[in-house]
């Protein structure tokens, strides 16, 4: 029976790069990790796709799930649901695997209350002004869904004294080596031993 994966919570504000980091961490191959498919409610973006990006739901079948028991944790965000289906999860736990897990501080939050020996890391900006240049840069959101993605990434900045690591994502490659080193110590703590 191999022993129980390590659970990897990687959050932070939008924009900040927390896919392009976790794209980065698959890359570099430092370390195995299996990626948790978040489900939404919000359409997707070009080049997104189904099962691979999220589960892209309706809000009625999305509620479904949340009252029937299957999220981990869920959270709306700027008007539509986000979270993370729990089965998947517990599966790859149970297999041995570490699973990482994208999503916002609010979700990170209740993850923290189910399951406090994960890693809880928060990704944060070297400041707001370079976030709102990457998300204007993004070009995939109107000009209300931005501020109000700023609005958010204020108050979320704020949580960063509730997690257990902040990495600040000036350089992906520098990100990823902390990253890295966190989920080497990660595995082993005495407690995990
Ligand atoms: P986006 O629309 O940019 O893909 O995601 C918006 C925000 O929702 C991001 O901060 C992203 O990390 C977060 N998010 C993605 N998946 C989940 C999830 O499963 N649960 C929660 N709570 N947030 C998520």
């Amino acid at each position: 029976m191999p022993s129980k994966g390590l659970l990897i919570v990687l959050s932070g504000p939008s924009g900040v790069g927390k896919g392009t980091v976790r794209q980065a961490l698959v890359e570099s191959h430092a370390f195995d990790f299996k990626y948790s498919v978040s489900m939404t409610t919000r359409n997707p973006r070009e080049g997104e796709v189904d099962g691979i990006d999220y589960y892209f739901s309706d809000k009625a079948s999305f509620e479904a799930a949340i009252e029937n028991g299957e999220m981990l944790e869920y959270a709306q965000y700027v008007d539509n649901y986000y979270g993370t289906p729990l089965k998947p999860v517990n599966d790859m736990l149970e297999q041995g695997h570490d699973v990482l897990l994208e999503i916002e501080v609010k979700g990170a939050m209740q993850v923290r209350d189910k399951i406090p020996e994960g890693a809880f890391i928060f990704l944060t900006p070297p400041d707001l002004s370079e976030l709102k240049n990457r998300i204007v840069k993004r070009g995939t959101d109107d000009l209300d869904v931005i501020q109000k993605r700023m609005t958010k990434a204020k108050e979320e900045i704020l949580m960063m004294e509730s997690y257990d690591y902040a990495v600040v994502n000036d350089e992906v490659d520098l990100a990823v080596q902390k990253i890295k080193s966190i989920i080497d110590a990660e595995h082993v703590r005495v407690d995990r031993v």
